[in-house]
């Protein structure tokens, strides 16, 4: 397998499933508090990495044909045309680099009421 024909064979397009936008650093409760609510709905879950805390939205893109390739690979956007598959989620989880991951709203009320002490109960 090389980096020409790796995506080719990755039928699963891992990397067309989800998108992430990057957040600033929750400090007070209240920030928490924002994220408790976004992580209550589907499909959304929170990571933090060397670069920061990140909402993670699992949604396939619209484009991703059934087959796995991208119907619109001559438009498609800059930032998949910037996405390196050197070592891409085929390769590794993308958990694996996280520091801190809450894929429920029970893991992040978790880490709130040991993070605050006088946090509601
Ligand atoms: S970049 Fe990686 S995860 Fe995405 S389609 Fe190619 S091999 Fe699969
Ligand atoms: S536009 Fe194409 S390459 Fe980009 S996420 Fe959608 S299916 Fe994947």
């Amino acid at each position: 397998m090389t980096v020409t024909n790796k995506c080719d064979l990755c039928h699963r397009s891992i990397c067309c499933r989800y998108i992430t936008q990057h957040i600033d650093t929750p400090r007070s409760k209240l920030d928490f508090e924002l994220l408790l609510w976004q992580i209550s709905h589907q499909n959304i879950e929170i990571y933090k990495d060397k670069d920061g805390w990140f909402l993670l939205f699992h949604t396939s893109c619209h484009h991703l044909l059934d087959d796995g390739r991208c119907g619109i690979y001559h438009q498609r956007p800059q930032i998949c045309r910037d996405y390196s598959n050197d070592y891409c989620e085929y390769d590794a989880p993308a958990d694996e680099g996280f520091e801190r991951y809450f894929r429920n709203y029970d893991e992040l009320l978790a880490y709130c009421q040991q993070r605050f002490k006088r946090w509601r109960k």
